[in-house]
């Protein structure tokens, strides 16, 4: 026994200098070189020497713990990982750009083939695979602390893309208020690195149509709600000082909450009382005349009148 750990110490001395200590404890396929079989279980790991490492050292989703490793593999193992990830958060904080960052493969690893070719590419100072730790199982505090600094730089440089998009397209500042705001850059986050933004194509045509879809199905259970317990229609008439212009806007509201129907321009025509009973009319209509208990509208004069209009017809 005590000859047998000797000899992979002898080993792992060796092969630390050639590139992953990890070798010695799996044999390669010859044909498809990401699949590597543990010499302890006999399991066949389809990751490469990456997915081989985990296996060894446990507690990670994507492959089952080793169950004959002894400890003492385990342990380097472990070490060799966190001394991997720690090298690549100080690359990584050293260095001005991260998009190397994000075009990792886990398996990267396995381009470090033992062979004279590939020896010189292997000593080049990787920063792939940064975004591992913040996943990773196993984490001490010091790299919890460089998680940290390395998500505060990393926010930054997204939100200074954002802002970027904001000045270039520009979008008021207060579209950043919304909530649709808020759940997009969950979104793209939850996609994670490489995500094709939306066409301008798709913006205005599937995504618009199914935007409009959900929005009538939203309706739909306002108006179920209307038929049962009735509705009052709610007009703000209301002068945009900036275009010029006289707008109209119609809500309804019932239990349920208030629905946006309809914004009217009405600059082009004169507010007296036989047009706004038209107009208000018409949408007592359009909602269901036995569904509207009320209609709520502004004070001035003409609007009154229409309204008287409507409730002694
Ligand atoms: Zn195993």
């Amino acid at each position: 026994m005590a000859s047998g750990s000797n000899s992979t110490t002898a080993a792992s001395e060796k092969s630390c200098s050639s590139g992953d200590p990890s070798r010695k404890y799996g044999t390669q396929d010859p044909k498809v070189r990401a699949n590597i079989t543990c010499i302890f279980c006999g399991k066949m790991c389809k990751g490469g020497v990456y997915r081989l490492k985990q296996h060894l050292v446990g507690g990670f989703t994507c492959v089952v713990k080793c169950t004959k490793c002894p400890e003492h593999v385990r342990e380097e193992m472990r070490e060799f990982m966190q001394k991997k990830e720690m090298s690549k958060v100080e690359s990584v904080m050293n260095s001005k750009t991260y998009a190397d960052v994000f075009d990792l493969d886990e398996e990267e690893e396995d381009e470090e083939v033992t062979g004279s070719g590939k020896a010189s590419q292997a000593k080049k100072p990787r920063v792939k695979g940064v975004m591992n730790m913040f996943y990773g199982t196993i984490q001490s505090e010091k790299q919890k602390n460089i998680n940290a600094v390395c998500r505060k730089e990393l926010r930054n440089k997204a939100c200074k893309e954002v802002a970027r998009w904001f000045y270039d397209a520009g979008l008021p500042f207060n579209a950043a208020n919304y909530d649709s705001f808020r759940k997009a850059v969950e979104a793209i986050g939850q996609f994670g690195p490489g995500m094709k933004p939306p066409t301008m194509y798709e913006l205005r045509v599937p995504f618009l149509q199914g935007e409009v879809k959900e929005v009538d199905l939203l309706i739909n259970e306002h108006k179920k709600e209307w038929k049962v317990k009735g509705c009052s229609i709610l007009s703000d008439g209301w002068r945009d000082s900036v275009v010029q212009k006289e707008i109209i806007n119609f809500v309804v509201n019932s239990p349920k909450g208030s629905v946006f129907i309809k914004s009217l321009d009405v600059s082009e025509v004169t507010l007296n009382a036989d047009f706004l009973f038209k107009l208000l009319d018409a949408m007592v209509e359009e909602i269901g005349e036995k569904n509207v208990v009320q209609v709520v509208t502004d004070n001035a004069a003409a609007y009154v009148k229409a309204v008287f209009v409507i409730y002694t017809l």
